[in-house]
């Protein structure tokens, strides 16, 4: 199997990547932002719940996200891989995701991780926000809260891969297209 964490900051262009990554290497895409939306836009419970979290800015609690992936994970029994993100944003969904995917003795083959200047990724998402409709989008103050979230909680995770050797940094600024393709590149020489 071929399991890759994609990684990096808020407006990093981790769905815009998962989506071409995807396509061409056949692999399921877990993205934990997305089924949180899609929760709430079918008003669960768990989606009412997360919401209070994301609207700030703040993380959804670990034991709710893994839980998702985990279900998720056990429903595409049959997959050739998949690429995770958003996912793991704290070094404890780092460790639970290892549990889960070595009991299928398929583990995480490389975590490739967009680098993209903090001026570039609010520049980006106030832009998305036109777009997307989306709550967290549409506040520099929301967007520069993400970005802190990350910076604690979350960028130490790249820690705990560059530990096992599998931490590839990817320059994240330029053309969709060029770094689609420093992606695969990085992608075909682990594969
Ligand atoms: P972005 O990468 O642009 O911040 P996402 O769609 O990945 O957007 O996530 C949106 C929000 O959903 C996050 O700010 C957070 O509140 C919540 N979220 C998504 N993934 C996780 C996760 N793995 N752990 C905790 N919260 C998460």
């Amino acid at each position: 199997m071929l399991n890759i964490v994609l990684f990096g900051p808020p407006g990093a262009g981790k769905g815009t990547q998962a989506a071409k990554i995807l396509e061409k290497y056949q692999l399921i895409h877990l993205s934990t932002g997305d089924i949180l939306r899609s929760e709430l836009a079918s008003q669960t419970t768990l989606g009412l719940e997360a919401k209070k979290y994301m609207d700030k800015g703040e993380l959804v609690p670990d034991s709710v996200v893994i839980g998702m992936i985990e279900s998720k994970i056990d429903s595409n029994a049959g997959a050739k891989g998949f690429i995770f993100d958003g996912f793991p944003r704290t070094t404890a969904q780092a460790k639970a995701l290892d549990e889960m995917l070595e009991e299928k003795g398929a583990p995480i083959t490389m975590m490739l991780a967009l680098e993209v200047e903090k001026e570039e990724l609010i520049k980006r998402l106030l832009l998305r926000s036109k777009e997307s409709g989306r709550a967290d989008d549409q506040d520099r103050s929301i967007i520069e809260n993400r970005i802190k979230v990350y910076n604690n909680e979350t960028a130490p995770v790249q820690g705990f891969y560059e530990a096992q050797g599998k931490y590839e940094g990817i320059q994240g600024m330029g053309s969709i297209d060029d770094i689609f393709h420093r992606l695969c590149n990085a992608i075909d020489l682990k594969k």
